[in-house]
């Protein structure tokens, strides 16, 4: 059994390029020793980029290893020392929408009891399922001026490890506990502020304040109790 890859996009959220071996190398992926790509899950569009002159098109994540997909037919080979560069403005965009998930969650949550039963993160407009029967427009307003208010505070982002099953005896810490890999046995938990905190596995700004404007573009209703909120960010 190979070494799990080391994530680098936990180490340094904001590392934007690096250098790694490749450790494996076939049509299910390229799996390096370490990454700064973020894989696709927990409803986040996963990073694009290269890997030397090879280009990224997704990125992916089973039985807690990392997989690159190679676009064009290319192809890397074991032992190969790459040069990985993510691209920046699409993963900063895919930050600042999560952060801005979390947020509005956390005041929907607060305000109404509502749960997320889903949710699409990317870079240019994003969706979240909320729990909800009762839905009130004029207090959808407020509870998005909340959320704007909470992001310009200028919230610190904390990331840290705790062990699996001191994070389940936390309330509220886990949400998905089902979701949980049975093997892991740290979780990483994600602090915004005062605002939330969640075991969470996805790339967050380290400061609310790079959020910029919350924007809800509309609100349909899916199902009785369903609610899917599309916002994006200004600028
Ligand atoms: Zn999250």
């Amino acid at each position: 059994m190979i070494a799990t890859t080391e994530k680098l996009f936990w180490q340094d959220m904001y590392l934007r390029e690096f250098d790694a071996k490749v450790v494996s190398s076939d049509e299910g992926g390229v799996r390096l020793d370490r990454t700064a790509f973020n894989p696709r899950g927990g409803g986040l569009v996963s990073d694009v980029g290269r890997l030397g002159a090879a280009e990224v098109v997704e990125v992916v994540k089973r039985d807690e290893e990392v997989y690159h997909m190679l676009g064009g037919g290319a192809t890397l080979t074991v032992g190969e020392s790459v040069h990985g560069v993510i691209d920046w403005e699409r993963r900063h965009r895919v930050m600042r929408m999560h952060t801005t998930a979390h947020i509005l969650s956390a005041v929907v949550n607060r305000e109404t009891g509502a749960l997320i039963t889903g949710n699409q993160i990317s870079p240019l407009e994003s969706r979240m399922d909320f729990s909800l029967e009762e839905f009130d427009k004029e207090k959808f307003g407020d509870y998005v001026r909340m959320a704007n208010d909470a992001a310009r505070s200028g919230a610190e982002v904390r990331t840290f490890f705790m062990k699996r099953e001191e994070a389940l005896r936390t309330p509220g810490f886990v949400k998905l506990a089902g979701a949980l890999p049975p093997e892991v046995a740290e979780l990483r938990i994600v602090q915004i502020g005062d605002i939330d905190t969640q075991a969470d596995g996805g790339v967050h700004v380290r400061n609310t304040s790079e959020i910029g404007e919350i924007v809800v573009n509309r609100i349909e209703n899916k199902g009785k109790s369903n609610r899917r909120l599309y916002f994006s960010l200004q600028p």
